[in-house]
């Protein structure tokens, strides 16, 4: 039986991190994944960030933002094309190959780093000594291994609707959504956050007529509703999705010719709306299926996460949890964050993660990025803050972009100038946003930003701007 330093279950971006930086650190390693490839012949490393999540999606937003922008904005720089058509399963075969290129390059990494990459579903078995038995089922052929320490990281999947089941025919999750070889004329989703953002988004620019329902009476509750107003105004007035807040979903009815929704809306009128493709996407749910968690005694929380505290530490000596299947939010690189400082804790050392800085982003166009509180947040926890805004509207990289839309806002504290939350909405702002994590880890003033150089010109001079207007010293505003 082979006995492991570290074993990790599951591949996404927690598990295969940590297992290479535990691979790193001089600990023998292995990952054990249950992940296949589309077509289902053949493990795909990587999870639902490169298989099913973060890569397909932004593959799918550039190729429709291009056809959109060869459609719409082409002709003002000049450029006339001739009839433009898109071919929807191009598409997907251009995002089949990223997947598949990143997909082999963690195989790779697995192989330059020594870990060993078992195919299967891992399940704990239970306890030889202090060592965890953990059983690899792959189709039917079982191992067993054990290991001193084990990193639980079996990500999440999708939530489902109890009025129907996903076929990945007519109801999809974010599979599915991902995979359509045609553009639906009407599509519902059911869910505004991210992934039905993203999503609409995608098949709206490649022609179809997308409709957003959503349950919160809030749209971006989770964001500072000054971007989210902005935000709601670019989707629904310019884009033209439609997005209803504050519904009640009633009955869903699938059959050949599409997919009905009875819906209540937020004023308590009664609809019902055909639609020939429906998404839905109302959040993810843990996954601990196959895992045996009860076999070692592994504790959940009341929702079916992974308990653990702020280490990563569940309730068993040496078995840690990262990821989606724990506490806070579902994002990639926070998963890959707490994979690296689990590693580094196994070996002795004291990484720290900052959970307030964690950069969230939405890939829509414009593109929304934030980090740290947002002012709904600091007025209900009654801190006193100061706020400077800017606009990409006269920024020249943005106009030279055809990009001028959106706002940077950066709040600071009152008192101290110490930055408490960076906000923005515009073009390419999922890598600006840095700028403010990095702010914001090194605990920087908005002062600070003021007085760093920003190349000329660049979209980052609106974040330099919002800076200084903190201070009431905006140049351009
Ligand atoms: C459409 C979509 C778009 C997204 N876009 C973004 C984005 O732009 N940015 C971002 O940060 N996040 C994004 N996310 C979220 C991101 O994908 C997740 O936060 C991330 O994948 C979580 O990583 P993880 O390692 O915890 O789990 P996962 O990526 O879910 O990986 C878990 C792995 O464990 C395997 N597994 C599960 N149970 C077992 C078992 N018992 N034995 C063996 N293997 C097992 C699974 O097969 C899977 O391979 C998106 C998600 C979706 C669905």
């Amino acid at each position: 039986m082979s006995q492991y330093d570290v074993v990790v279950i599951g591949a996404g971006p927690g598990g295969y991190v940590a297992a290479i930086r535990a691979a790193q650190l001089g600990f023998k390693t292995a990952c054990i994944d249950a992940g296949v490839n589309k077509a289902g012949d053949a493990p795909a490393l990587g999870g639902t960030c490169l298989n099913v999540g973060c890569i397909p999606s932004k593959a799918l937003l550039q190729s429709s933002e291009h056809f959109h922008a060869a459609q719409h904005d082409f002709a003002e720089h000049g450029i006339t094309v001739g009839d433009i058509k898109f071919d929807a399963a191009k598409m997907i075969e251009r995002k089949d190959a990223i997947v598949t290129k990143l997909t082999g390059g963690v195989k790779f990494l697995f192989q330059k780093n020594k870990v060993d990459s078992l195919h299967g579903l891992g399940s704990f078995k239970g306890k030889n000594g202090d060592l965890y038995q953990i059983e690899v089922d792959n189709k039917g052929e079982k191992t067993v291994v054990e290991a001193k320490h084990v990193i639980v990281a079996t990500g999440s999947v999708p939530r489902p609707l109890p009025q129907i089941a996903i076929d990945n025919i007519n109801v999809l999750d974010n599979e599915g959504a991902l995979n359509l070889t045609a553009v639906p004329q009407k599509l519902g989703v059911i869910g505004s956050g991210v992934i039905g953002l993203e999503m609409g988004s995608v098949w709206k620019r490649v022609g179809a007529e997308v409709t957003i329902l959503e349950a919160a009476p809030t749209f971006l509750a989770a964001a500072d509703q000054q971007i989210a107003k902005e935000a709601f105004k670019y989707f629904t007035k310019e884009q033209g999705l439609a997005i209803e807040l504050g519904v009640k979903i009633g009955e869903i009815k699938s059959a050949d010719n599409g997919v009905t929704v009875q819906y209540e809306t937020a004023k308590g009128e009664a609809h019902t709306a055909q639609f020939d493709k429906l998404i839905v996407a109302i959040g993810r749910i843990p996954n601990t299926n196959g895992l045996n968690a009860e076999a070692v005694g592994l504790e959940k929380d009341e929702r079916g996460f992974v308990k653990v505290d702020g280490d990563c530490r569940t309730n068993l000596p040496n078995v840690w949890a990262i990821g989606d299947v724990v506490r806070g939010p579902m994002l990639a690189h926070k998963a890959s964050d707490e994979g690296v400082a689990v590693a580094e804790r196994i070996a002795g050392q004291k990484p720290h993660i900052d959970f307030n800085n964690v950069p969230f982003v939405i890939y829509t166009d414009p593109e929304i990025a934030w980090v740290g509180k947002t002012e709904e947040q600091l007025k209900a926890e009654g801190i006193e803050y100061k706020k400077g805004t800017s606009g990409f509207g006269a920024n020249g990289r943005a106009l030279a972009m055809g990009k001028a839309k959106g706002t940077v806002k950066v709040l600071a504290d009152a008192k101290t100038d110490r930055i408490l939350g960076v906000h923005m909405i515009g073009p390419v702002v999922s890598e600006l946003i840095s700028e403010g994590v990095t702010g914001l880890e090194f605990s920087a003033s908005s002062e600070d930003i003021a007085r760093i150089i920003h190349a000329h010109p660049t979209l980052s001079e609106v974040v330099h701007e919002a800076a200084l207007a903190a201070d009431k010293r905006a140049l351009h505003g």
